[in-house]
């Protein structure tokens, strides 16, 4: 099978071809990083203006990179949400009207889920259950990942996302956006004992993440001026880390018969990162699974990956699904804590 997969959410404008036994026949990516840059973070209706133009001319691109036409897809996958509303319901959108065009099913797909099951797209071998942390601009969690739709939501946080705090640590120290990517480089060349930061619910039996504590704390630091910008950021990316191990061991240990440690989102870019979760889960006799840099960060192929998943389950959706701004993967976690986390 090949299905064409859309991704506009957040900033990323993207197509792509993929197939049902994992194979990437064409991905095209539009980045409106500069668009956003003077107002140092995503302007919705910026971005949505920017998906109208950009995404039709990158699905055209897709198509050739691949050599194939709208009649070689079996169905087409768009994300439908979470995401900012205007930019989903452009991709959304198109995907209809390619679907009814062409006669072809439409796989309206969670851009959670694409990131939930971009493991399985970098690594065929992996095998439900797995335990995944999600770690990217909106969200952070633990994950219960049991098979196609079905999550079990372990942990979640409380305040920011974890992509969030690398955003607003760049912002406060003046490293611009988008902030992952820069923090990182920042924390390079620092020293990440430098400045003393707070650990939030590290050590505590709940099972959540928190981030505002460290986000003020950071603050804090670069307002008293007694220390670098890498040496802050150093010692901010090792805060973050300390807490993501510390919470993802909690899970860890409470999880049974999990077949690997996987983690997928923008913020598994970031090298330190991963080195640290690819320890935990050597310490743990477990395999890790993280999927390329590219595919980390937001993309089409992993919506087109899970649009496959979905399609090989029958899972196949109407003309007339809806655009959703939030969309929970475990809509029973999110209901047990309320509204809001
Ligand atoms: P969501 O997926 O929750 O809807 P999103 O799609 O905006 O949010 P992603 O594209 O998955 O998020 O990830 C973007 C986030 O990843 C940003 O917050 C960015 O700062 C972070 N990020 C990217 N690269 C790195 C890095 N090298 N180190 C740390 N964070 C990074
Ligand atoms: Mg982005
Ligand atoms: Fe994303």
């Amino acid at each position: 099978t090949i299905i064409l997969g859309l991704e506009s959410s957040c900033d990323e404008t993207a197509a792509a071809l993929v197939t049902g036994d994992g194979r990437v026949l064409a991905h095209r990516l539009a980045t409106q990083e500069e668009a956003h840059r003077p107002y140092g973070g995503v302007v919705p209706e910026i971005a949505a203006r920017a998906h109208v133009e950009m995404l039709t001319p990158l699905i055209a691109a897709a198509f050739e990179e691949a050599g194939l036409t709208l009649a070689d897809v079996d169905a087409i996958a768009a994300t439908a949400g979470p995401g900012l509303i205007g930019g989903v319901m452009v991709g959304l959108v198109t995907g209809k009207a390619l679907a009814h065009a062409a006669d072809k099913p439409l796989i309206a797909v969670n851009h959670l889920e694409g990131h939930a099951l971009s493991p399985r797209l970098a690594d065929q071998s992996l095998q439900f259950p797995y335990l995944l942390l999600l770690v990217s601009g909106g969200h952070c969690q633990l994950l219960r990942v049991e098979g196609v739709g079905r999550y079990k939501r372990l942990a979640t946080t409380i305040d920011d996302a974890a992509g969030e705090a690398f955003d607003k640590t760049a912002k406060l120290l003046g490293l611009g956006y988008p902030g992952g990517p820069r923090v990182e480089k920042a924390a390079a060349l620092g020293n990440a004992k430098a400045v003393p930061l707070p650990r939030p619910l590290v050590g505590t039996s709940e099972p959540h993440f928190s981030f505002a504590g460290l986000k003020s704390a950071v603050m804090r630091a670069a307002q008293a001026g007694q220390h670098s910008v890498e040496d802050i950021a150093a010692s901010f990316q090792q805060a973050v880390i300390d807490c993501l191990l510390d919470r993802t061991a909690r899970a860890l240990s409470n999880s049974h018969g999990v077949t690997a440690l996987v983690v997928a989102g923008g913020v598994a870019a970031n090298g330190a990162i991963r080195a640290a979760l690819e320890k935990l889960a050597a310490d743990n006799d477990l395999p890790f699974v993280a999927p390329p840099m590219w595919l980390c960060t937001d993309n089409a192929a992993m919506i087109g990956w899970a649009g496959a998943e979905r399609f090989a389950a029958g899972l196949i959706d109407g003309l007339d699904v809806a655009a959703r701004p939030r969309w929970p993967l475990d809509p029973d976690a999110e209901a047990a804590r309320g509204a809001g986390v």
